[in-house]
């Protein structure tokens, strides 16, 4: 243990390396149970423009009708001549002949695979899917966010049936589950469009759907969580939820919402939120997120030649991640925190502050996402400290966006995950 180390530091190494030495082997065993799509995944890690062919593939996949079409843009998009492409996936390109049985034989392996993949992130396509799933985490004492898979809608009657699916789930919860409804929404996916431009538009759009949404889970003591999304969205996503808590529901109603470190200002704005909290003088729920659209927010401000909103440097995200951790336990009387992410240091951060300021521990929890975090799970769970799993559910074409965001994620080299990924391969 380096000298010099403060009794904080100190103990986060010690709880970093507990959490480390039982993410191994639950990590192994992940490894031996799904080889190929954790091969898929690594091939994506070590070769980037690999992993753009595979995303981009992955992309347009739900939209192929037929083997045909598939074997098609399988040799488009892995050209035979390029000798980077891993001997399996050469073999199969070369085997896919659109007039072959073997094409149609390759264009089912292709969509398993991918199905394959999917399957680890998402709970399930449906409902009953979902809620065997769910059902299966409980019982290993695992809590549940459910979130419906669909985001940006692209018309209103989409955002209407989205609102009826997320009813639909909070009408069913308990006759198939113990526990109370605890949701995860977007609500770009409640109106359309969902533009800045326009609040009071979104206003009107949105207000009567999270209503009857935020109605409906309380009436079964559940909890709503709403998701943050893009930058330009994150004002309007805070300014209605907050409008709808103070003027529909003064009254207690179990709500999250989320900051993002790697926002140069999330500093200030849950200062803003700690403030409006208290003068609610009611909890809400704070889940703690690094950020799931850093590509795009980078890409997008030099695109525009805006000044970008993002940390660029991911040391500086995990240091704001800390001083966020902070802040979220040192306010636990009026805030719960749920510290989201599968980075082990920031974890063990938690703990530690948490046990130095003696949180009770119905005051805080980690979260980690479905599929991503199972190794991490169990490791946290192991420490007693309450976790529960981001649940995404939906078919494959809805789950696109979300899939692609997680294959990003998980083969990006600043990703805690990838790096877990490779020490192994
Ligand atoms: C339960 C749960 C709910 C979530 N809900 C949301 C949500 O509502 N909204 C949302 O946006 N995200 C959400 N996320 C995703 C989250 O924001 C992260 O993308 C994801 O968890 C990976 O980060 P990490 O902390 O687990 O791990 P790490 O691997 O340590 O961090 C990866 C993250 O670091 C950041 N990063 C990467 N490179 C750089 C760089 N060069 N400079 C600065 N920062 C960089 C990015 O945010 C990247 O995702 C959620 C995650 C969880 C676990």
């Amino acid at each position: 243990m380096a000298e010099g180390c403060s009794s904080t530091e100190t103990g986060i190494r010690k709880i970093g390396a507990q959490l480390d030495a039982s993410m191994r082997e639950a990590s192994r065993k992940i490894t031996q149970a799904h080889p190929w799509e954790t091969q898929i995944l690594r091939w994506c890690l070590t070769d980037d423009s690999l992993r753009t062919q595979i995303l981009r593939f992955i992309d347009c996949l739900p939209a192929l009708k037929n083997p045909r079409q598939i074997v098609r843009h399988l040799k488009e998009y892995f050209p035979e001549e390029n000798k980077r492409l891993p001997w399996p996936l050469r073999i199969g390109v070369r085997a896919a002949s659109p007039s072959l049985l073997t094409g149609a034989a390759v264009a089912a392996v292709t969509r398993r695979t991918t199905l394959k993949i999917s399957r680890l992130f998402l709970a399930g396509a449906n409902l009953e899917e979902a809620f065997a799933t769910i059902g299966r985490l409980e019982e290993q004492g695992f809590q549940v966010s459910v979130d419906l898979l669909g985001e940006a809608t692209t018309s209103e009657a989409e955002a209407e049936a989205y609102t009826q699916r997320y009813l639909e789930l909070l009408q069913r919860w308990n006759q198939h589950l113990p526990s109370h409804p605890h949701i995860s929404l977007k609500l770009s996916s409640l109106a359309f469009p969902f533009d800045p431009v326009d609040p009071e538009r979104c206003w009107r759009q949105v207000q009567p759907r999270l209503t009857k949404i935020l109605q409906a889970a309380a009436a079964q003591k559940g909890f709503v969580n709403v998701d943050m999304e893009q930058y330009h969205l994150r004002d309007l996503i805070l300014w209605l939820t907050q409008r709808i808590l103070d003027e529909i529901f003064p009254e207690e109603t179990e709500v999250g919402l989320v900051i993002q470190s790697y926002l140069k200002d999330s500093e200030q704005v849950l200062q803003k939120l700690l403030g409006w909290i208290t003068s609610r003088g009611r909890p809400v729920t704070v889940r703690l997120v690094r950020g799931a659209y850093w590509d795009s927010e980078v890409i997008l401000a030099r695109q525009q030649q805006w000044p970008c909103p993002v940390y660029i440097e991911k040391s500086e995200t995990d240091a704001c991640f800390e001083r966020l951790t902070d802040s979220l336990l040192e306010n636990h009387s009026k805030v719960r925190a749920a510290i989201a992410t599968h980075n082990l240091r920031s974890i063990a951060r938690a703990i530690v502050k948490a046990q130095e300021l003696k949180v009770p521990q119905d005051r805080w929890e980690c979260q980690v996402l479905y599929g991503m975090g199972e190794a991490v799970q169990q490791a946290v769970q192991e420490l007693g400290i309450p976790v529960r799993i981001y649940t995404p559910v939906g078919e494959l074409l809805p789950g696109m966006a979300y899939l692609v965001r997680r294959i990003l994620e998980n083969t990006s080299h600043a990703s805690f995950l990838a790096a877990n990924l490779l020490e192994k391969s």
